[in-house]
């Protein structure tokens, strides 16, 4: 009798098993999702990131019978050392090597549209193979065809189910780049919603966004899945950390990579006979236990090979360095590093008598990699991807806290406005409210520190770029200032050879006992506490 019982109760439950079960249909969608690369190559001595490990894992998912779609959240043609030469089109010819392998589709960043004029921008759209989609953009490049390629409300199929992909992309409003060739539509969530209803109308089965935006707007374009249930997920770029808000019924998931592909997202997606999706997404680190993949690496090679024909100089030894030097995105945008005081101190000599003070953001600094034993040509070749212009300026204490503080305003990781310093040290707390977060400035005064003096006036240091007010810095333009003058890249390649004459090594360690930038982590914690 209870055998009897017991084979029904397990009867039961394989039947009810079978029936809750989502009945899967074959080979699903799996989305590939990178953001903000800007080199053909790897970073860390080949040893993370890149596009080669991206093709690796595209090719194992297609062999597990995946249908793979690539997507890339914007910037990519520059800034480089690379992009000093041939304007991205180095990035057009590895993002074409990868459509060819699986179909990508990528949204413009900012840093697509650095130059002025929109030769370049027409050279590379027509050089790509790959889909360049926007919704809340237009080109107006004069040049028909290429104004024409841009997307707007792109499907594509897969199997017997339409995808349907909207694309935004951050206005100068907020900090995307003006220009003539350009018009921007910046109500983001109303674009996004109305090309949402667009392809819903078209009965589209799933829809996605390809953005690059700051975080907390995809976060708010991402509740309109409350009234379009089919919106299931945005990938995005523009911070260079990977950032990731769940999904709910009421919100899609946002999901964003680290730069230069060190960590990326693929995101699983099935639809059920009933025609549900279900997503399962995960995030890959992409290290060395990921190999690369060997028809890429003769790309990689043979941009290598160009770029050692135009600069033969670049693998040149200039200096030492006297530990690792850490140039890596995640640092400099983040935290006090070596290298960016180092570069820093180079600044506040940049017009003769040494200012007081000087600071860079960190999204100035590029190489996103270590410089470490031998410093090569190439490292500040890298770390400088655009040419960088200094000023000095004369601002008052009281002026320049006031200056300061938009470089710790906002929240979440991986600000570029960050800046590196030189002159002074800074205590802030992230938990105040923006634009009144310095709790301590001080300044040096023999053998102690003491609080910068409001009314005393010092000489600052800064690139041109922050002194036009990039970034979100509010310089005053009022005062006698240098023309811009003293790139950067050379002041610190004089530094360093300077140095090597001198029979030095470059970099000192952060000092944990003296730090230039301090966080508390609570408030009652007091500032620069030497321990
Ligand atoms: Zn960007």
């Amino acid at each position: 009798m209870m055998n009897r019982l017991s084979m029904l109760l397990i009867l039961l439950l394989l039947v009810a098993c079978t029936t809750t079960a989502p009945r899967q249909q074959e080979g699903g969608i799996t989305f590939v999702h990178l953001n903000d690369t800007y080199r053909v190559g790897a970073v860390e001595d080949g040893k993370a990131g890149g596009f080669s490990r991206v093709v690796t894992l595209v090719r194992e998912l297609q062999d597990q019978g995946r249908d793979v779609r690539i997507l890339h959240g914007g910037d990519f043609l520059y800034p480089s050392l690379e992009s000093q030469l041939w304007n991205g089109l180095q990035m057009v010819d590895a993002m074409n090597f990868m459509d060819d392998i699986a179909p990508l589709y990528a949204v413009s960043g900012n840093h697509e549209f650095d130059r002025r004029k929109p030769d370049h921008v027409i050279a590379a759209v027509r050089a790509s193979r790959f889909d360049w989609l926007g919704d809340n953009y237009r080109l107006n490049t004069g040049a028909d065809d290429v104004d024409a390629a841009l997307r707007q409300a792109f499907t594509f199929q897969s199997g017997d189910k339409t995808v349907g992909v909207f694309a935004l992309l951050l206005a100068p409003v907020d900090g995307g780049n003006k220009r003539d060739y350009l018009e921007y539509d910046d109500d983001y969530v109303a674009v996004a919603e109305k090309t949402i209803a667009g392809l819903e109308a078209r009965g589209v089965d799933l829809i996605i966004g390809v953005t690059h935006l700051d975080m907390w707007t995809d976060v708010e374009i991402a509740g309109l899945k409350a009234r379009h249930p089919k919106l299931a997920f945005i990938v995005g770029g523009h911070e260079h950390e990977p950032e990731y808000s769940p999904g709910t019924e009421m919100s899609a998931i946002v999901m964003k990579g680290a730069s230069n592909a060190r960590v990326i997202w693929a995101i699983d997606v099935d639809f059920d006979v009933d025609g549900r999706a279900t997503l399962r997404e995960r995030k890959v680190t992409l290290d060395e236990n990921v190999a690369l993949d060997a028809e890429y690496e003769v790309l990689s090679n043979k941009w290598r090979a160009r770029l050692l024909e135009k600069f033969p100089f670049l693998e040149a030894r200039i200096g030492t360095a006297a530990l690792p030097l850490d140039g890596r995105e995640v640092a400099v945008r983040n935290a006090e590093t070596n290298w960016g005081n180092f570069i820093a101190d180079q600044m506040r000599s940049a017009f003769g008598e040494p200012a007081e003070f000087a600071f860079i953001n960190g999204g100035t600094l590029r190489i996103d990699d270590f410089v470490e034993d031998d410093i090569l040509f190439e490292d500040i070749g890298r770390t400088f991807g655009f040419s960088s212009f200094l000023r000095q300026t004369t601002l008052t204490g009281a002026e320049f806290r006031k200056v300061l503080e938009a470089g710790y305003r906002g929240f979440g990781p991986s600000k570029g406005y960050f800046p590196q310093v030189s002159g002074f040290r800074v205590c802030v707390d992230r938990s105040r409210n923006e634009f009144d977060r310095i709790v301590s400035l001080q300044v040096p005064a023999g053998e102690r520190w003491v609080e910068i003096i409001d009314e005393q006036e010092y000489r600052v240091v800064v690139p041109d770029f922050l002194y036009r007010g990039g970034d979100g810095y509010d310089i005053p333009q009022d005062r006698p200032a240098t023309p811009p003058g003293s790139e950067l890249k050379y002041l610190v390649l004089d530094g360093i050879l300077r140095a090597q004459a001198a029979g030095e090594e470059i970099g000192a360690p952060v000092d944990p006992r003296n730090p230039r930038y301090f966080e508390l982590e609570e408030s009652e914690q007091p500032c620069f506490v030497a321990y």
